[in-house]
């Protein structure tokens, strides 16, 4: 019999701190006591809150930066970010979109707001979440995953209650389209008023979600707000939302990787020697090269 999984801790946002010159977002982790063990498999949850940018004619982001040693997942709800990195790789991740890269042994990659879309100014909301990866595949290659709006799985819930978008993992056996290196489920929640929706994960794995918008009850108790994060205890298994109003939350489970982390900036991997070596690579050009350039629209490229 599943029993219900208790809440470890609600937490407020952050204060948000710019990346780059593109983005401003609420690094949840940062407040979260033990983070580091108690939301494994995963690194950091950057939360782009939705509001409007005011257009601008420059490009704005984050210019070329390494990853090492993980994986970086980028959601768009609203706007659009444009990617370049060091093998050639470019695209777009739209509204709905999610772009799961696996940075692995390393790229050097850019993000900056699509053109157009820093052009147009608008709402914007989005964020970024690492995940980590074991150490059997911290030094693989790297790759992507361009996992568009369409190809998400979808649950609706029911008496019109709204709709559960699986990005990875698996809800009400529906599955995602997201390959992942150990299991880590990813889940797009879209309530409506009055609407209840269960969750249910292994007692030993993660659980934690962010309210974007509106307000939840959580196992029919507690409340959580929208920008509040709630962080589970393993133990128990089951999770039920109930929406006190039209609500949007982004759902989060994982098996925990019961390995040593040692991270510095944008490289994560197990020991202080793989941190030197990752350094060293990056600064001796073994990420490759990438130009601070975009071609622009309009213009041979
Ligand atoms: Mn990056």
């Amino acid at each position: 019999m599943a029993t219900r999984r208790e809440i470890e801790g609600i937490y407020g946002p952050p204060v948000a701190h710019p990346v780059g010159d593109g983005f401003t977002v609420r690094g949840y982790f940062s407040v979260i006591p033990d983070a580091e063990r108690k939301l494994s498999p995963f690194l950091l949850l950057d939360h782009n809150a939705r509001h409007i940018t005011p257009p601008t004619e420059h490009r704005v982001g984050v210019g070329p930066h390494p990853h090492r040693g993980f994986e970086t997942v980028t959601l768009s709800w609203e706007s659009s970010i444009a990617h370049h990195d060091s093998m050639g790789n470019h695209g777009v991740v739209g509204p709905g979109d999610v772009q799961w890269m696996t940075a692995a042994s390393g790229v050097l990659h850019s993000e900056y707001r699509e053109q157009r879309f820093a052009r147009e100014g608008g709402p914007m909301h989005g964020a970024q979440l690492w995940v980590n990866l074991p150490k059997a595949h911290k030094m693989d290659a790297p790759r992507y995953q361009t996992l568009t709006a369409d190809r998400m799985g979808s649950v609706a819930l029911p008496d019109d209650g709204g709709v559960v978008r699986v990005i990875s993992g698996e809800y009400q056996g529906v599955n995602g389209p997201a390959k992942t290196f150990t299991p880590v489920t990813v889940l797009d929640a879209h309530l409506r008023l009055n609407a209840r929706a269960d969750f249910s994960f292994p007692a030993h794995h993660t659980a934690a979600l962010l309210v974007m918008r509106g307000e939840v009850t959580l196992n029919g108790g507690a409340t959580a707000k929208a920008s509040d994060f709630v962080v589970f205890r393993n133990e128990g298994e089951v999770i039920s939302l109930a929406a006190r109003s039209d609500a949007h939350v982004l759902v989060l489970s994982g098996e925990p990787i019961d390995e040593p982390i040692a991270a510095y900036g944008p490289f994560v991997m197990n020991t202080e020697r793989e941190i030197r070596e990752a350094m060293s690579d990056f600064q001796r050009g073994k990420f490759g090269h990438l130009e601070d350039e975009v071609p622009r629209a309009g213009e041979a490229s």
